[in-house]
């Protein structure tokens, strides 16, 4: 069973489609791990793909300020971001807007894999904590008992592998360290996994990288072999930030998809 992860879509239909047209054949599920709108220009065009198409999606920051949700203050997005989401409140259908309201705003283990998490900021907050560095990951692993936990929300590509080694000199003696791995793009990696070794997994973001990378993220996760395909592609910007502009979407956001920050 292999699955196509993406995270972060935020609206941005040319970067998924050049995703989606890139991976034909080589997946059998799709998981989406929040964020499906969100600064980009085509909301109700990335929601019905991914409602058509996704065996499991989980509900963003993003997604959660569309819908006016208490718990998420759209006044405590930068400008920017808060009329972005604005115009996506108002431009979304109403069978859209319904979708992303039955989102899941906590972690999911999908069926029959106990093995596996999945969540869009963190297991210990589903919807807005950043893990951007081994402290946070750190803390996190402690707030969940699977071995996986696939995470978006950061737009980083990111392994945190978390590990019991023996502590020198110290008999029956265990201490738990993170390290963080970046994953290189197009070099699979093995996700192994052991009571010893567990794993925080970020794909990176579809639709607004910002790892200094232009291109769309995405992984393939292989769940027989237990690979990660961690993997980036160029797809035409202009043609999004163009269809921004016709929406009157604000510059910053259109001029940063040529930075991927
Ligand atoms: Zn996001």
């Amino acid at each position: 069973m292999r699955v196509l992860i993406l995270s972060d879509i935020h609206a941005n239909l040319v970067a998924l489609e050049t995703v989606l047209n890139a991976t034909v054949g080589r997946y059998d599920l799709l998981w989406c791990l929040g964020d499906v709108v969100g600064y980009g220009p085509c909301p109700n065009e990335c929601v019905e793909i991914i409602r058509d198409r996704a065996a499991l999606c989980i509900m963003g920051n993003h997604d959660w300020a569309v819908l006016g949700r208490p718990g998420i203050d759209v006044d405590d997005f930068n400008p920017h971001a808060r009329q972005a989401v604005l115009w996506t409140r108002e431009e979304l259908k109403v069978e859209n807007l319904n979708y992303l309201k039955q989102l899941s705003d906590t972690p999911v283990q999908p069926p029959q894999m106990d093995n596996l998490l999945l969540t869009h900021a963190s297991p210990r907050e589903p919807v807005l904590e950043y893990i951007l560095t081994p402290t946070t990951a750190m803390e996190n692993f402690a707030c969940f008992s699977e071995q996986i936990c696939l995470v978006g929300h950061t737009h980083k590509p990111a392994i945190y592998r978390w590990s019991l080694q023996e502590e020198a000199g110290v008999q029956a003696s265990q201490v738990a360290r993170v390290d963080l791995l970046r994953p290189q793009a197009g070099a699979p990696v093995r996700l192994d996994t052991s009571s010893h070794l567990r794993l925080i997994v970020n794909p990176g973001s579809v639709g607004q990288p910002r790892d200094n990378d232009v291109r769309a993220a995405f992984a393939i996760l292989d769940l027989n072999a237990m690979t990660w395909h961690y993997e980036r592609i160029a797809y035409p910007i202009e043609l999004t930030q163009n269809q921004m502009r016709a929406a009157n979407l604000p510059r910053r956001l259109i001029d940063r998809l040529s930075f991927g920050w």
